[in-house]
């Protein structure tokens, strides 16, 4: 798994190794049984069933790191945050702040496309209870890693969704930037911003679940602000 992440020239090899990936028996099994079992309402359409590469462009200046794919929104249309309500707040969002040509995310052939901009999980596959085991994350982090190194150029910034995504970038911080984390690790909060010499700045954001956006914990002005903070960070007009 590290050598076929290490062996990835390019962002398109990436994510078609991603896509191929079958190293977690556990999220194997279920990401295939949800895309038989399927949701009622999506019961016509065929599950893309696989783990969910990252989407964006090559050289982005700021990257959104994630949870997992969602069991019926990535897992359902292949692509990111697409196809259910936490991609509606979050998409919304970032066609306001600029970062998205559209509001929506719907299927993976909508149209939408991203400027400056990369989002990738940290663990590929939908997990149950959207709950990866502390191994499968260890697992699938070198497709993480990989990704970070094929946009390091020119990566500025990146927004952390929630506490999942938040730890696993320090180890993101070892393999990528061979810089030791520090120490103790800088709490995760809703506005956390940790600054670093020689490598992206890390912003926190409550992640956009309905938990969070149904309840007001998150609303889409606090989703205005850390993106402007992050366009400011990485000097995206
Ligand atoms: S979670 Fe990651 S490492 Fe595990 S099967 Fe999915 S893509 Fe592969």
């Amino acid at each position: 798994m590290v050598a076929r992440a290490a062996r990835a020239a390019d962002l398109a090899r990436l994510d078609a190794a991603v896509s191929d990936c079958f190293a977690c028996p556990r999220l194997v099994r279920w990401r295939e049984e949800v895309a038989r079992t399927r949701r009622a309402a999506f019961r016509d359409q065929e599950y893309w069933g696989r783990p969910v590469p990252g989407f964006g462009t090559g050289d982005a200046r700021i990257a959104i790191l994630g949870l997992a794919p969602a069991a019926h929104g990535g897992n359902r249309t292949g692509r990111i945050f697409t196809g259910d309500r936490s991609g509606d707040v979050l998409f919304a969002a970032l066609h306001r702040a600029g970062l998205a040509n559209q509001p929506t995310s719907v299927a993976a052939d909508d149209g939408l496309a991203l400027r400056d901009l990369r989002i990738f999980s940290a663990v590929r596959c939908a997990p149950p209870d959207n709950k990866p085991t502390p191994e499968e994350r260890d697992t699938c982090a070198p497709w993480l890693h990989r990704e970070v190194t094929l946009i390091r150029p020119t990566l500025r910034v990146v927004v952390a969704l929630g506490a999942f995504a938040w730890a696993a970038w320090w180890p993101v911080l070892r393999q990528v930037y061979g810089q030791r984390p520090p120490s103790p690790r800088p709490a995760f909060g809703h506005g956390a911003h940790w600054s670093g010499t020689d490598a992206p700045d890390l912003l926190g954001c409550y992640h956009v679940s309905q938990q969070n956006t149904f309840t007001g914990r998150l609303t889409p002005e606090m989703l205005d602000d850390v993106f402007g903070q992050a366009k400011q960070l990485a000097g995206v007009d």
